[in-house]
């Protein structure tokens, strides 16, 4: 077996079965992630719309495909919009009035989270904790997206645990608007945790983690 098959059987052993794992692709050939589809995962997760295009020429349909990275106003296109099922970083309206406007030339919706800036940092894409309802709201009544959830990055720790406090923070707003119950945003996905990370996210209630180096093997 290939060391990302041995990889990915162990992340997959050691996540429950209701946590689904993206491969956080960025920087890794169309081989890479072709090994990682054909060792059992389902969903690939791209920072750049340029490598998800070179992937999905290898790797097509066999997977499914998230946007993670920052996405500009601009790079939203009909064309960028097919490549992918959920844009997991929308973190304004604009963002989400474009990526909606764009779905409806296209006849179909977009699944997407809303990306958290549980850090607080000034370079971090995402919204603060203190925003996101408002924007959940005005984005829930958009046609051409569903919110299905939320996700976080939080500030690069030095041991897992760092992660904590912000995992439980995104974790308290799920929740929150989980109750809410607002037409148009399901939360059904908390999207956090990384190679250092995903244990600590799942014990503060992620249900979705993206891993990467733990998966393809160190950068
Ligand atoms: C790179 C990346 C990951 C995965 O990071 P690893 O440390 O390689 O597991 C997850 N989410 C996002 C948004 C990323 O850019």
């Amino acid at each position: 077996m290939s060391d990302i098959a041995d990889r990915v059987a162990h992340i997959l052993s050691e996540v429950p079965d209701y946590v689904q794992v993206v491969a956080a692709a960025k920087s890794r050939t169309p081989d890479d992630v072709m090994a990682v589809v054909h060792a059992g995962i389902g969903v690939i997760g791209e920072n750049y719309v340029r490598d998800a295009r070179t992937a999905q020429s290898l790797v097509g349909s066999q997977a499914r495909w998230h946007f993670i990275g920052r996405l500009r106003e601009h790079d939203v296109r009909a064309s960028t919009l097919t490549l992918f099922d959920m844009i997991q970083s929308v973190d304004s309206l604009s963002l989400a009035q474009r990526i909606s406007e764009k779905c409806g030339t296209l006849g179909r919706s977009m699944d997407v989270l809303i990306e958290v800036n549980s850090g607080r940092e000034k370079q971090k894409g995402g919204v603060l904790p203190e925003q996101v309802e408002t924007l959940v709201r005005h984005v829930s009544a958009l046609s051409g997206l569903r919110i299905c959830g939320l996700m976080t990055m939080g500030p690069l720790g030095s041991s897992p645990n760092d992660y904590r406090p912000f995992f439980a923070e995104t974790a308290r707003l799920f929740k929150e608007l989980q109750q809410l119950q607002i037409p148009g945003a399901t939360m059904d996905y908390l999207s956090m945790g990384t190679s250092d990370s995903y244990s600590v996210a799942i014990e503060e209630g992620a249900t979705m983690v993206r891993i990467g180096s733990a998966l393809f093997g160190p950068r």
